[in-house]
């Protein structure tokens, strides 16, 4: 059996990279036929927790993330929609992960070296939160996580906790893959393609999901490109020019191979086109979800009645496995 699981993070404006890396491959695998329990998305705001955040601002985020989640095509109707934070099970698993889990291999993830050397203080969750990113896949036995080639390495985590849980207390977790998009699975930023694009990190080559559409061409006329003047795919000489590629093949669904152009002012134009020919229909389904938000509320609460009934057997397992109820 398989089952898909993804989380979106409040912790910012989503960005083009969100929708390209994780929101729409998600909502392309909500294929008719599949059962509702196939699928299981949701908003992580606990993780948003991990740096530092305005608390009213962060029921804001998330409320406009889930707009902007089933505005991408992520069907609450035809998955598990939920907030993270409505289902307790996340944190009282991801306790028993830390117990799992070694504070060395948590102190390698790359996230936490880079998120970390950002800030004069580091919050604790910072360095734990990839025991909770476990404890939200291994709770629904998901077997396929679809995320952005910036999260391998929590999955590998995740792979390992389950692996290690299960060989130490018995045979509770099933240890998830990752799958990472064929393009698009790390779009850079435009303003310096040699970072990926992050909802955290405020840059002019940052294209939020609702930016403007004169904003998002401006941004995309104005991204830095290579020295020379040939179009040609080469991440590590050209990354500028390469992600303009790779942003243009991903919003048509055009392979970089069948792209020719013959100067950067021609790229840049048809890649605006594009992202504004993505962006504009998601901006209008937002406007409507967004007026709605009673509505929306109460689908992730529903959600949520659903996620915790979904979670509560492999919770109980867990907790019977390591010896904190009787069998
Ligand atoms: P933050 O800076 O807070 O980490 P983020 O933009 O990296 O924000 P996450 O919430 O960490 O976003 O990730 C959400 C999903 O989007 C994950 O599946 C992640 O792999 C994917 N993702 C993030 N950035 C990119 C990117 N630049 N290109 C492709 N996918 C991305
Ligand atoms: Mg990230």
């Amino acid at each position: 059996m398989a089952r898909v699981l993804s989380l979106f993070t409040p912790s910012g404006r989503p960005t083009l990279g969100n929708l390209l890396g994780a929101l729409r491959p998600s909502a392309q695998r909500l294929t008719a036929g599949a059962a509702r329990t196939d699928h299981v998305y949701g908003i992580a705001d606990l993780h948003a927790l991990t740096t530092p955040h305005d608390p009213a601002l962060l029921n804001e985020r998330a409320l406009e993330l889930a707009g902007l989640a089933v505005a991408a095509g992520i069907d609450p109707e035809r998955c598990v929609f939920f907030r993270q934070s409505a289902v307790a099970a996340h944190t009282e698993l991801s306790y028993l992960l830390e117990s799992t889990a070694h504070y060395g291999e948590m102190q390698r993830m790359i996230q936490f070296k880079e998120k970390s050397a950002r800030q004069e203080v580091v919050r604790l969750s910072l360095l734990t939160y990839p025991a909770l990113m476990a404890a939200d896949i291994l709770l629904y036995q998901a077997t396929d996580v679809p995320v952005g080639a910036d999260q391998s390495q929590h999955l590998e985590l995740a792979r390992d906790l389950a692996e290690r849980f299960n060989r130490a207390y018995g045979p509770v977790f099933t240890p998830p893959r990752a799958v990472v998009p064929k393009t698009a699975a790390r779009v850079m930023d435009l303003a310096d393609p040699s970072r990926k694009m992050s909802k955290s990190v405020d840059s002019p080559g940052t294209i939020h999901l609702l930016d403007p559409v004169d904003v998002v061409r401006r941004k995309v006329m104005r991204a830095v490109t290579d020295s020379g003047s040939e179009v040609t795919y080469d991440p590590v000489g050209k990354p500028g020019v390469s992600n303009l590629l790779v942003i243009l093949s991903a919003c048509t669904d055009t392979p970089v191979e069948a792209l020719s152009y013959s100067s950067y002012g021609a790229l840049k134009r048809d890649t605006a086109d594009a992202v504004i020919a993505l962006l504009e229909p998601l901006q209008d389904r937002y406007a409507g979800i967004a007026a709605d938000r009673a509505g929306l509320e109460k689908v992730l609460r529903e959600g949520a009645e659903q996620a915790r009934t979904l979670a509560a057997p492999t919770l109980a397992a867990a907790k019977s496995a390591i010896g904190l109820t009787a069998a």
